[in-house]
C-alpha cells in the first residue's frame, strides 16, 4: 500500500493511495509506507462510535492489513479517530532490513519482488512468509482504542487431584509470579506433572479477570494440552491456535498456542506460560521469543516450563528459578 502524508485538522495523517478521494490534496505524493519517516497516530477521539467487530477481531492482534476481514474505507476511518494504528512492517536501517513482524534481522532471509501495489521493488521477509508477505508496502494494523475487560470468575477450577509436597511448593511459586507480575522459570523433569503444577495459579489469573496464554513449541502439544485445561476449567474460555486450526479467536481467557502463531499476538495478555522453554525450535529461534515477549503485555508475569536446566534466556538471567 502507498500512501500520502499530509496536514489535517492540526495532525499529521496518512491516507492509503486508494482512498485518495477522500481528500482534496493538492498533488499529492504516495509513497509505501516503509518510506515515511514517522507514522503519527491521531489521537483518541472519545466521542467515535467504532466498530465493536473491528474491535473484537483486532484487539491484542497485529495483523498485516490484507488479514482484516474489513473495507479499507472503515479500517482508515478508525485510525483517523486514533482507533487503529499502522506500523511498517520492513524497516530499512542504513543498508540492513529487519521485520517488524517477526524480528529477523538475518540480511539473506530478505527477497525483493516487482510489487504492482507500491510500483517498484518491494523487499519481504521470507522468515515469517507462512504467516503471510510482510512486505516494505504493507502495513501492519493494531488496535488501539478500548479493549474488551474479562469478568473475574468464582471457583473456576474443577480437579479432585491432589499435589505432591514438590508440586505444592512449586505451585505456590506460580501463584505468586502471578499476582507479583514476575518471572519465574520451573525445571520439571518429564513426567513430573508439571501441568498440573498451574493449576492454581491459573486459577488465580481467572479469578482476577485476566488473560493467559500458554505458548507450547509443537502442535501435538497444544492439542494435548487443550483438552486437559477444558476439563479442569470448563467454564473458561478457551482456544487453541495452531497452524490449520479452524479457530484464530484469541479473545478467550485461555489461549494455547504454537509460538508461530503468537506472532499475530500484540501486547495482550497478563500472563505468559512458555513450555518446554528448551525445546526444538523454541531454544534456537529467537523469533519465537520475540514473539512470546511482543504477545506478553509489558507488565505480563512469564512462567517458563522446561525439563533441563538452563540458565539464560533472551539474554538475561531469570530472577527466580525453581527446581521441581
Ligand atoms: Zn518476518
Ligand atoms: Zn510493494
Amino acid at each position: 500500500m502507498r500512501f500520502a502524508s499530509f496536514s489535517f485538522n492540526n495532525n499529521q495523517l496518512l491516507c492509503p493511495e486508494p482512498l485518495a478521494g477522500q481528500y482534496n490534496l493538492q498533488s499529492p505524493s504516495f509513497i509505501s509506507i516503509s518510506q515515511l519517516s514517522s507514522l503519527e497516530i491521531p489521537p483518541l477521539n472519545e466521542h467515535y462510535h467504532y466498530s465493536t467487530e473491528l474491535q473484537h477481531y483486532l484487539q491484542g492482534k497485529l495483523l498485516l492489513l490484507d488479514e482484516l476481514p474489513f473495507s479499507l474505507e472503515l479500517i482508515h476511518e478508525h485510525y483517523v479517530n486514533g482507533y487503529v494504528g499502522y506500523e511498517k512492517a520492513i524497516v530499512k536501517n542504513k543498508q540492513s532490513y529487519r521485520c517488524e513482524r517477526c524480528g529477523n534481522t538475518i540480511q539473506r532471509l530478505f527477497a525483493s519482488f516487482s510489487c504492482a501495489r507500491c510500483q517498484s521493488e518491494c523487499i519481504y521477509c521470507r522468515k515469517c512468509i507462512v504467516m503471510g508477505k510482510a512486505s516494505q508496502c504493507t502495513p501492519l494494523v493494531s488496535w488501539r482504542g478500548p479493549t474488551k475487560i474479562n469478568e473475574p470468575l468464582n471457583e473456576p477450577l474443577k480437579w479432585d487431584g491432589f499435589l505432591s509436597k514438590g508440586q505444592q511448593i512449586a505451585s505456590d511459586e506460580v501463584i505468586k509470579a502471578v499476582e507479583q507480575q514476575s518471572e519465574l522459570l520451573i525445571w520439571a523433569v518429564c513426567g513430573a506433572g508439571k501441568t498440573e503444577v498451574l493449576f492454581q495459579g491459573l486459577k488465580r489469573v481467572f479469578e482476577m479477570g485476566k488473560r493467559v496464554c500458554i505458548a507450547a513449541p509443537r502442535t501435538d502439544v497444544v492439542l494435548e494440552l487443550f483438552p486437559r485445561l477444558k476439563k479442569v476449567f470448563p467454564e473458561i474460555s478457551l482456544s487453541a491456535l495452531y497452524g490449520g486450526s479452524d479457530t484464530k479467536e484469541q479473545n478467550a481467557s485461555l489461549v494455547i498456542s504454537t509460538t508461530h502463531q503468537l506472532l499475530r499476538c500484540y501486547n495482550w495478555f497478563d500472563v505468559l506460560v512458555i513450555d518446554e522453554v528448551d525445546a526444538f525450535p523454541y531454544s534456537i529461534d529467537p523469533m519465537l521469543s520475540f514473539a512470546a515477549q511482543r504477545a506478553a503485555k509489558n507488565s505480563a508475569a512469564i512462567i517458563y516450563l522446561t525439563a533441563t536446566p538452563i540458565l539464560l534466556y533472551s539474554g538475561k538471567l531469570l530472577r527466580t528459578n525453581f527446581l521441581m
